[in-house]
């Protein structure tokens, strides 16, 4: 059976998308990726997200987005999809799960993750102290003295969850000023469990089976030191999740899929939302629009299909 719509990816871009779908009655059907959810389901409290004057947790906004779409008919299958054609149309998917699918339209919502520091020790210690999820693994650091790298909004209220159950986070960041909006600037300099370690990169993880220290350059002088840290957590910015169509879809240096204002890609009927595209602005509430944006779009290209092959 061709699909009329296949979503793939399960963030707020994918689910909006998938929800609008569903309420146009086109039974979409939304391939999640390895978990449902994507960066939001990773975040401890969202308190931006317009609706929630009290703040909700991302596992519960992708909850509720989640029984949203699937109260209007979409079909959440929870698989990876590992290759596409979009040569041909309809289009063709190939899962993890040995799925094969083909749809007339496509909405890519695959969205970033986290980027590497790309220094000796992160990959060996990876789940024993180095981690990009303070939500995943912030307990196991009760009473110990962490790390945090980088100076965004991540880093800042990352490091803030972190401070419940570390004694000392260390924001290490590599200039003398944060990029992090001032509300969490304030209160990560009023919190007495965060230092700030300025123009400072991490050159290399230490540990002998779990992270113990680190090495930290000073980016003016030059010298090296040690900082004790039994955890390091790396908010440093995403790389876009497009492999997956590379030679396929126009992307820029970066990975970062080329759209136009209406979020049409380089082929025709595919679409994407979120941050696959958007490098700018990577809000929840931004992906959860450029997901309506992208689905009303797939909408005008299926009608545009229908009539055509109409007989
Ligand atoms: P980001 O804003 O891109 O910040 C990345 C940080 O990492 C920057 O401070 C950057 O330094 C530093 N960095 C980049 N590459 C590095 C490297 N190789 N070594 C050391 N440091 C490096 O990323 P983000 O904090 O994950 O935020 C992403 C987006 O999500 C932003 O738009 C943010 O506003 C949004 N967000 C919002 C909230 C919220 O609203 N509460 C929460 C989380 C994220 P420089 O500053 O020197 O470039």
């Amino acid at each position: 059976m061709t699909e009329n719509l296949i979503i793939i990816g399960s963030g707020p871009s994918g689910l909006t998308a998938a929800i609008y779908a569903a309420r146009a009655n086109l039974s979409p059907l939304l391939l999640t990726g390895q978990e449902i959810g994507g960066q939001i389901a990773l975040t401890d409290e969202v308190e931006n997200y317009p609706g929630f004057p009290d703040g909700v947790t991302g596992p519960e906004l992708v909850e509720l987005m989640q029984k949203q779409a699937q109260k209007f008919g979409a079909h959440i299958e929870i698989d990876v999809v590992e290759k596409v054609d979009l040569k041909v149309h309809p289009f063709q998917l190939e899962t993890q799960n040995g799925a094969t699918y083909e749809a007339k339209a496509l909405i890519v919502a695959t969205g970033a993750s986290p980027r590497r520091l790309g220094v000796p020790g992160e990959r060996e210690l990876t789940g024993r102290g180095v981690s990009y999820c303070a939500t995943c693994d912030g307990f196991f650091f009760r009473g110990k003295e962490i790390a945090v790298v980088g100076g965004g909004d991540s880093a800042l209220q990352e490091g803030l969850f972190l401070t419940r159950f570390a004694s000392k986070v260390h924001v290490i960041h590599r200039r003398d000023s944060l990029r992090a909006q001032s509300i969490l600037q304030d209160r990560a300099r009023e919190n007495p469990k965060m230092n700030f370690v300025w123009n400072s990169v991490v050159k290399e993880i230490k540990g002998n089976g779990s992270v113990q220290k680190l090495v930290v350059e000073d980016t003016r002088s030059g010298a090296v030191s040690d900082l004790p840290a039994q955890g390091i957590f790396v908010y440093i910015g995403h790389i876009p999740n497009t492999s997956l169509f590379k030679g396929q879809l126009e992307m820029n240096e970066e990975g970062y899929l080329k759209v136009d204002e209406y979020l049409h890609t380089s082929v025709p009927g595919v679409f994407a939302a979120g941050e696959s595209h958007d490098h700018h602005f990577r809000q929840a509430v931004v992906s959860a629009g450029f997901g309506c944006m992208a689905e009303m779009e797939a909408e005008k290209f299926l009608a545009a299909w229908e009539h055509a092959h109409k007989k």
